[in-house]
């Protein structure tokens, strides 16, 4: 018999996504339950991006309920995810891909760790102390201009070619993610969230509410709900993530809790936005 593995640490969660103003379906998904919190942005004609994103997602489902994951189980649920979306699209014409982005509860060397995942273009960021750090790089050409100092990083949410990324889950190509881990502290708040929202919010704007609003669904929602009052142009999904337990010898952490609750929501959002299609 193995001893069971402990939960590294605990905490609170809150997500949320919408299709956004334009979009006639949404294409993102997201898994928001221990140990895993990922975002995913599908993309392919027809519903071929929504089933790629599920497909991702529902192969990582699996891990749900374990105490933590490695880097490891991180690369493994790509290459799974990736065939099953090989073999879900090798009968068609279609062809689906997604991004993936977020954190796994982890421990590496015994530190309560977060591993972070990315390929593609949605993102995580961390605040900590009040600053807002993005864990993940964008695997886009306009990162790779930013990277080359062709343009200012303050250019890169208007430039046109803002939407070409240069990696995906998908059934062309077999690019790997970037996994890495991260020692956490208590009070960290990790967000892991799709271009929808970088598109709309920049980071000071994201810093705002999250350091502001302290119930993770709440924060989650209001995101969501800014984006949309900008102009929502893209599907919008927001994973917030906050560390309320650190695991301390044989004594176990309280149980992770979905914070259902949102009374910190700000409904004066409704108020301003546009008259948005629904189907
Ligand atoms: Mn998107």
């Amino acid at each position: 018999m193995t001893q069971p593995v402990p939960v590294p640490f605990s905490g609170r969660w809150g997500a949320a996504t919408d299709t956004g103003a334009v979009r006639r379906h949404n294409e993102d998904a997201f898994l928001a339950a221990p140990p895993l919190f990922l975002v995913a942005d599908g993309m392919g004609g027809h519903a071929a991006g929504d089933i790629a994103a599920s497909l991702v997602v529902g192969t990582f489902a699996q891990l749900v309920d374990r105490p933590c994951v490695t880097e490891d189980d991180l690369l493994q649920g790509v290459r799974r995810g990736r065939l099953a979306i090989v073999e879900f699209f090798a009968p068609s014409e279609l062809s689906g891909g997604t991004t993936l982005s977020g954190i796994g509860v982890s421990s590496q060397d015994g530190v309560p760790s977060v591993a972070v995942v990315n390929i593609g273009d949605s993102r995580t960021y961390r605040l900590r102390d009040g600053v807002l750090e993005q864990l993940t790089k964008d695997h886009s050409t306009v990162q790779e201009l930013v990277d080359s100092g062709a343009i200012a990083p303050s250019e890169a949410r208007t430039h046109p070619h803002r939407n070409i990324i240069t990696r995906a889950i998908s059934s062309v190509g077999d690019s790997e993610p970037d996994v890495r881990s991260i020692p956490v502290q208590v009070g960290d708040r990790y967000l892991a969230c799709t271009d929808g929202l970088t598109g709309e919010l920049t980071d000071d704007q994201i810093r705002d509410v999250l350091a502001s609003v302290e119930d993770p669904q709440a924060a989650a929602s209001q995101l969501v709900a800014h984006a949309l009052s900008v102009r929502g142009r893209d599907n919008i999904t927001a994973v917030v993530v906050d560390v309320a337990h650190l695991a301390d010898g044989d004594l176990p952490v309280p149980p992770w809790q979905h914070a259902t609750t949102a009374p910190d929501v700000d409904d004066s959002f409704d108020d301003t936005l546009p008259t948005r299609p629904r189907t």
